[in-house]
């Protein structure tokens, strides 16, 4: 990455700041911030976390800078295959989600706190009664169980017949544990922050599948190669971005050499609105691989003041430049 260069002063000088409200909490938030930059071969979007420091938004910053000023590799594929995500709902609203949602695939919340194992089963069994035996069905306890619990929840959802089961525990010993016990693959997310981070899921046995997010790798290049460097089937997912940010989720997904699973880049519908005119929003359980373009009008709708985004830009930028050999 190229920390230092004017282009990067100029397009972070520059960039849109928005605020888009989230139709339910995600990560404790309910308004979706980042900052929107115009390069030479189109939109970025640079929207780290809150919680997030300059080194770690050093790699969100490039991902930004790729997209505005690089543009991304060629595609393998014309289209990537997504999900539907279904919470921690009662089984007839599970039914309705996935039945409404026309993708082949369902990812279901489970092990929600305050909530007991019948419900986790009931919701599942209920995605599957609306998939079909066709259908896909995997479940994500976001890190929520412990290895016994997991061991004897997977064995219990698998009755519904689970294609993964995604980050079961919170530590990497522990999902390797689990991966020893259990006969479905696991899936390891929130595992993996940063570039190493795959690789350590694989030196520790942890993980048959890694979920990785663009822009916390530093971009479209930087994800590939860490797919590479991995060798474990990859799912791509979003942070939740605008249609401009699944952009280059999407870029990833379909530059991959293999794409043997449904991505998680339908999450466009969490916002309650967007930058563009034509969302990337799901047809038939398919995203099209395209560019997005940003509809002054809609951004105008959702702008807010960029000065402390462009303070944040400058900062990633700045620790980019003292952190040599990154991304
Ligand atoms: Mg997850």
């Amino acid at each position: 990455m190229r920390g230092s260069d004017p282009d990067t002063a100029e397009a972070s000088a520059s960039g849109r700041a928005f605020a888009i409200g989230l139709r339910n909490r995600f990560r404790g938030i309910t308004v979706r911030e980042g900052m929107l930059v115009r390069g030479p071969v189109g939109w970025g979007e640079f929207s780290p976390f809150a919680e997030y420091g300059p080194r770690e938004c050093s790699r969100w910053w490039a991902a930004c800078h790729e997209a505005a000023h690089q543009g991304w590799p060629a595609p393998v594929r014309d289209r990537v295959p997504v999900n539907v995500t279904v919470p921690a709902v009662a089984p007839e609203r599970a039914h309705a989600i996935v039945s409404a949602g026309g993708c082949a695939t369902a990812k279901v919340k489970v092990a929600e706190p305050g909530q007991d194992p019948a419900e986790d089963l009931a919701r599942v069994e209920a995605v599957r009664d609306a998939l079909g035996p066709s259908g896909r069905v995997r479940v994500d306890a976001n890190g929520a169980w412990d290895v016994d619990t997991a061991v004897h929840m997977v064995r219990a959802l698998d009755r519904f017949d689970l294609e993964y089961v995604e980050q079961p525990c919170a530590t990497l010993d522990e999902l390797a544990a689990v991966r020893r016990r259990v006969q479905v693959p696991v899936a390891a997310d929130e595992s993996i922050r940063r570039a190493e981070d795959p690789l350590k899921v694989r030196a520790a046995d942890a993980a048959d599948i890694v979920v990785l997010k663009v822009q916390p790798l530093g971009g479209v290049r930087a994800a590939l190669r860490v797919a590479e460097a991995c060798g474990l089937p990859v799912v791509v997912s979003s942070a939740v971005e605008t249609s401009v940010g699944l952009a280059a989720g999407v870029a990833l997904a379909a530059a991959l050499p293999e794409l043997p699973y449904a991505c998680g880049l339908a999450t466009m519908q969490m916002l309650t609105a967007d930058v563009t005119d034509e969302p990337l929003s799901p047809e038939r359980g398919f995203l099209p691989v395209r560019p997005v373009e940003v509809d002054e009008r809609r951004l105008r709708a959702v702008e807010v003041d960029p000065t402390a985004w462009r303070e944040r830009a400058a900062a990633a930028r700045n620790a980019a430049d003292g952190a040599l050999g990154t991304g």
